[in-house]
């Protein structure tokens, strides 16, 4: 492990001024906010290609998602074959995998490996979130303040502030009287939490409840699951990954990676090209049967129309449900369990025992009413005029998605204007990189790009080496300021809800709208039009010397 930094350490900040003298704000080419696999990833190439570049992290430890995410069976749904860098040969072919599906402390130590083998651990301040950001216009600089006291002075500053970072904890009634101990999956506590012989609530069935409701039904005496829409799960079937196969993968990445950068969202499975209409039932659910055998998330993949078609769709439902009553022996509880929404118009979660733990004696589901929960109290919760008695809340309530990051910074751009402002009615972004009004600011996966509909992690190599190029290109170039214009930021806006209402997607109840979070504008917010066709389009408005962009010379 290399050396981690002192929290707030900055290089050329003297710590022997004493408490009155203010130290000098650092001065950088890029402050990069955010130390998960985009940060990461950004700070090592722009030190590669000579920029002073700085990353601040509010955690005490790289790897972002898999940083906070350490609730039991936090795992990984991309094949860990696939869910890791391309950019370094050498890392690829050293790093070994041990399962099919990566496991969060897996993924952790080969985000910290990373860290470690780049030294880029002098070069991030661990501890240190980033609570303002503002744009000074006579500089052409952008003036960072932490909650460390630390400041910045940097000429671009990239938001890797990921898409599910900011924790969504609902203002339940009475939250703050419950006398036991309160966990969110996406702040999980560094230390083992013994569940064993306690009594369990869980609010949320969505993927981090999918992963964390069997483990901890193996180790408590009772959980109750608060269930406000039932999931469709599927099989990951994961299991140890032989050295054979994983020896065969990586002699082939070039040309397994170069056929996933062909598929819809970057994934080392294709989408068939048959409608699911097109085949009699029975064809359909054989199809369907392989698929579900082989676990993963390419079961939507099965047929072409799934996203598209809502009789299509609704085979694969069928397909679910009758797995469900297959798995699940109490009816009533099957019957509770079934989601009737569209498949996939909500991402679609992976777990091998999640239905099965229902056949537990200590598994207990309520699904909520239209009230939703009650109240909290010292000793449980009220809901439906119900009293539900346990000793430890688990809130696997999700994230303020894609935005959530952002909003928590008091980002101001051109003319003081705040980014909250600007996007009041939802996130306006030029391909889910930059946004009118907020010169020199990137985003890495940003609103507007395909970011959560894809495998993140070329996904995220994808954004960085954009930026990158780009930072090249105006160093090159003597230019001290690019901005999207506004009708390409709106053209691309337009274009991208477009793509969304022709899907299935586009009318449901999901955080990729916003709609977990009340108040929230509903406004599809990745970009749905698929890797390939936004890719092409990020080169073209690269090569064309950044069409679409106001470059200002200086
Ligand atoms: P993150 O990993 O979220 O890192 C962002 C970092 O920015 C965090 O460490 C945060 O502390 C820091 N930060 C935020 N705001 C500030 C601030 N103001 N100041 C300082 N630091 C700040 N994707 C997939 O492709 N496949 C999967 O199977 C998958 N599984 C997932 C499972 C879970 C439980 C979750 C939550 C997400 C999953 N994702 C998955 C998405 C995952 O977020 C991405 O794959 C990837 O890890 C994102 O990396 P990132 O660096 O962009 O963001
Ligand atoms: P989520 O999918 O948003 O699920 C949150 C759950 O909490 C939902 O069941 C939601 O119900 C419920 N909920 C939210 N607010 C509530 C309230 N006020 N009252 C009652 N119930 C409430 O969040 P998540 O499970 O953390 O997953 C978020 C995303 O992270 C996933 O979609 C995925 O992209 C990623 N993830 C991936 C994996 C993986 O397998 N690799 C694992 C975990 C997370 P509603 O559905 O009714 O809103």
């Amino acid at each position: 492990m290399g050396a981690r930094n002192t929290p707030g350490l900055v290089p050329g900040a003297s710590h022997d001024e004493g408490v009155d003298a203010m130290p000098e704000p650092t001065r950088l080419d890029a402050l990069i906010v955010g130390a998960g696999f985009a940060g990461l990833y950004m700070l090592h190439k722009l030190r590669g290609t000579g920029f002073a570049a700085r990353a601040v992290e509010a955690g005490s430890g790289v790897g972002g998602t898999w940083y906070w995410n350490r609730y039991p069976g936090a795992r990984c749904d991309v094949e860990s074959m696939f869910y890791c860098y391309q950019f370094d040969d050498a890392l690829s072919q050293d790093w070994e995998w041990t399962e099919r599906y990566p496991a969060q402390a897996e993924i952790l130590r080969y985000a910290e490996h990373v860290a470690d083998r780049f030294e880029l651990w002098p070069d991030i301040s661990l501890n240190t979130r980033v609570a303002s950001a503002a744009w000074d216009g006579d500089e052409a600089l952008w003036r960072v303040a932490t909650d460390t006291g630390e400041e910045f002075l940097a000429r671009s500053c990239i938001m890797a502030t990921g898409c599910l970072s900011a924790a969504n904890r609902p203002d339940f009634a009475g939250l703050d009287d419950f006398a036991g101990r309160v966990f969110h999956t996406g702040r999980w506590p560094h230390e083992t939490v013994d569940f064993s012989g306690r009594l369990v609530g869980v609010i949320g069935t969505g993927s981090s409840a999918v992963q964390a409701i069997p483990e901890i039904a193996r180790e408590a005496a009772r959980v109750t699951v608060f269930q406000r829409t039932a999931s469709y799960v599927v099989p990951a079937n994961n299991r140890p990954l032989d050295a054979a196969e994983q020896a065969d993968i990586k002699a082939r990445y070039p040309e397994l990676r170069a056929a996933a950068r062909k598929t819809f969202g970057g994934f080392a499975v294709a989408i068939a090209q048959q409608s699911a209409l097109a085949v009699p039932e029975d064809e359909c659910r054989e199809t369907l049967a392989r698929a579900w055998d082989h676990g993963g998330i390419g079961f939507l993949n099965s047929y072409r129309d799934f996203g598209f078609d809502e009789a299509a769709n609704r085979r694969a439902q069928d397909f679910v449900r009758q797995k469900i009553r297959e798995t699940v022996r109490d009816p009533e509880t099957a019957e509770k369990l079934t989601p009737r929404h569209v498949i996939g118009c909500k991402r679609l979660s992976l777990g091998d025992d999640y239905y099965a733990a229902f056949n537990r004696p200590n598994v207990e589901l309520v699904p909520l009413g239209e009230d939703g929960i009650g109240r909290i109290v010292p000793g449980g919760l009220t809901a439906g005029g119900e009293e539900y008695r346990f000793d430890d809340l688990v809130l696997a309530t999700g994230f303020d998605a894609m935005t959530g990051a952002l909003a928590r910074i008091d980002i101001r751009g051109r003319g003081g204007r705040a980014l909250a402002e600007a996007w009041r009615a939802g996130p306006r972004m030029y391909l889910g990189l930059m946004s009118n009004g907020f010169p020199n600011l990137f985003t890495i996966t940003g609103p507007g790009s395909p970011s959560v509909l894809s495998n993140m992690m070329p996904t995220i190599e994808h954004h960085v080496e954009w930026i990158a190029a780009c930072l090249e290109y105006l160093r090159d170039n003597r230019i001290r300021e690019i901005e999207p214009r506004l009708e390409a930021q709106d053209a691309w806006v337009e274009h991208g809800n477009e793509v969304a209402s022709k899907t299935l997607r586009y009318n449901c109840s999901s955080w990729y709208l916003g709609a977990n979070v009340p108040g929230k504008p509903r406004v599809f917010m990745p970009y749905i039009g698929g890797m390939p066709s936004y890719m092409k389009k990020c080169a073209a408005v690269a090569a064309s010397g950044y069409e679409g962009f106001e470059l200002t010379p200086g």
